[in-house]
Order: structure tokens, then C-alpha cells, then sequence
């Protein structure tokens, strides 16, 4: 039988098009969703508009499309949703779980630096601007930016969040919301039973959590697969001139899409020109369910 409850998304950011990396990672979610008889969703994450290029928004879902993969719902873009992040932000806010913080970047990382033994990849914010007492911000000074007040001993998915993470920021100085915010309240909001999503992401993992434990959200489970990584072993990104997929007909559309199988593990056979995307859709699902 199957389980109609799965509810799977793919998220991607338009600051570019897809590239070998991220088309695995969505072909991922997919195969997960389909293999599982559930529903997958595709989200705009255009909450960053100053690094959002509009032509990659239309541009992905062509390339989703091409690949055969479509949102089985409407497709939810996040720069329609900021009633929504600043509802959240007013009841982390009454519940005491927020302050407001002035520092620049390079304040907080000279003090890291000058005062961590060991390299972190995460700045921890040092806490400068954390007041003594928790109480309600004003939140009336978009020049300020939001965090959230990690209690002492917040330990999740065996992550100490207060030493490993810090007091991360919900909205940043320039008003914008984080994805750390948008992501859980977008995950709450479209009912997401299931997140598989790049490895990249995974130690955005137990922040999360404990967003949707604070706003009283279900914690839907998580997979994390390995990154497609170029030649000199980099994750492949805009930042490492990933070149955009663009099959100009069905057959180079099998070839990417048999090269995000192989990478994901599939073990499918090279497709043959004979081959019907449908057709190799149905033999992915069934290989990923194996
Ligand atoms: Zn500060």
C-alpha cells in the first residue's frame, strides 16, 4: 500500500540556474516523494532579492520541467509569504526567544578570530548584544538585525546549539528574512513530512529543529545527500562555475538525467534513444525504492 502522506519539496534559489549538483539533488526529492506514492512541491526561495536574478526563477522551473518534474501544487514563492515570517517573528518575540543586535560582520568575526583555538566554519556570535534579561524587542529598527536567544544547554540531533551554532539571525539588518526562519515556516506551512536536500544543508539541521519547536511546528524527517563535486573535489556551485544544464532534446535530457541518477546511486543502465523520460522515470522510482 501506499503511504499518501509523504509531502516533499524541492527548494531551489534563483540567484542562478540548475546545475549538475542541484538537478540531483532535486531529481532526489523527487524520486523520494514518487517512490513513496506522495506529493512533491516545488519553492521559490527568492527571499534574497539583492542576489535573486529574475530570469533564473522562470529559467529553473523550464529546466524542472524539461527533466519531468513538475509541483504537484501551486508553487509557493517566499517573496509572497513576508505576513507570514513576520507573524512568526512577532510570536518568537512574545516569547521572549528574540533580540535585537547591531554588529557588523567584521566586529564578530575579529573577535572569533582572535579568541577560538580551533577554526570553526561557523561564526558563532559572541553574544555582545544579548541582553541580560530575555524580554520583548521593539523590532520598530530595520538597521538592526534579528537573533534568535539560544537557551544555555539546547541540545539537538546531538548538536549543542548555544556552543556549535550560536545566536543565529532570523532577520538581517536590511529587513530580509533568513532562510533559517522562511524554511520552518514554509515547511510548517505546506504540511512537509519529508526533506531530502544537499549535505550542504545539513548542519542547518538542529537551528531548524528548534525554530519549529519554538513555533510549535512538527519536525518532518531529513535526508542529506552527498554534493556533486567537480574535478579539484569543490562542490559544485555558481561560485565554482558549475555550467547551467540545458538539454536541447529528449536525449541529452536522459544523459543529465541519468548522470543525477548515477551520482545519487541508481545503477541504471545507460538509456537508449528509445527511451521515453516517463520510462526512465519509472525505472528510477523503482531503483530508488530497491
Ligand atoms: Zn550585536
Amino acid at each position: 500500500m501506499l503511504r499518501t502522506t509523504y509531502r516533499g519539496r524541492f527548494a531551489p534559489s534563483p540567484t542562478g540556474l540548475l546545475h549538475a549538483g542541484s538537478l540531483a539533488t532535486a531529481l532526489a526529492s523527487w524520486l523520494d516523494a514518487k517512490s513513496a506514492g506522495g506529493i512533491w512541491l516545488i519553492r521559490v526561495e527568492d527571499l534574497d532579492t539583492p542576489r535573486v536574478q529574475a530570469y533564473a526563477i522562470e529559467g529553473i522551473l523550464q529546466q524542472l520541467a524539461l527533466m519531468g518534474m513538475i509541483s504537484d501544487e501551486t508553487i509557493l514563492y517566499q517573496s509572497q509569504r513576508i505576513s507570514f515570517y513576520t507573524e512568526a517573528l512577532h510570536r518568537l518575540n512574545a516569547a521572549k526567544l528574540l533580540y535585537e543586535c547591531s554588529c557588523s560582520r567584521k566586529k564578530i568575526s575579529e573577535h572569533v578570530e582572535s579568541t577560538s583555538q580551533t577554526p570553526s566554519a561557523e561564526l558563532v556570535y559572541p553574544g555582545f548584544c544579548r541582553p541580560q534579561e530575555p524580554h520583548v524587542c521593539p523590532l520598530s529598527n530595520h538597521l538592526s538585525a534579528v537573533r534568535v536567544r539560544i537557551p544555555a544547554h539546547t541540545n539537538i540531533l546531538g548538536q549543542n546549539l548555544p556552543q556549535d551554532v550560536g545566536d543565529f539571525v532570523i532577520r538581517r539588518n536590511d529587513g530580509i528574512f533568513t532562510y533559517q526562519l522562511a524554511v520552518v515556516v514554509d515547511d510548517g506551512y505546506q504540511g512537509i513530512t519529508h526533506i531530502v536536500r544537499g549535505g550542504d544543508l545539513e548542519s542547518n539541521t538542529a537551528r531548524q529543529v528548534w525554530l519549529q519547536q519554538q513555533l510549535g511546528l512538527p519536525q518532518p524527517f531529513y535526508r542529506h545527500i552527498p554534493l556533486v563535486v567537480n574535478a579539484s573535489l569543490e562542490k559544485l556551485s555558481k561560485q565554482t562555475q558549475a555550467p547551467p544544464i540545458w538539454p536541447r532534446n529528449s536525449i541529452e535530457v536522459l544523459q543529465y538525467l541519468h548522470a543525477a541518477g548515477e551520482h545519487l546511486g541508481l545503477g541504471l543502465e545507460k538509456p537508449t534513444s528509445q527511451l521515453s523520460i516517463a520510462q526512465w522515470q519509472e525505472q528510477a522510482v523503482r531503483a530508488w525504492s530497491d
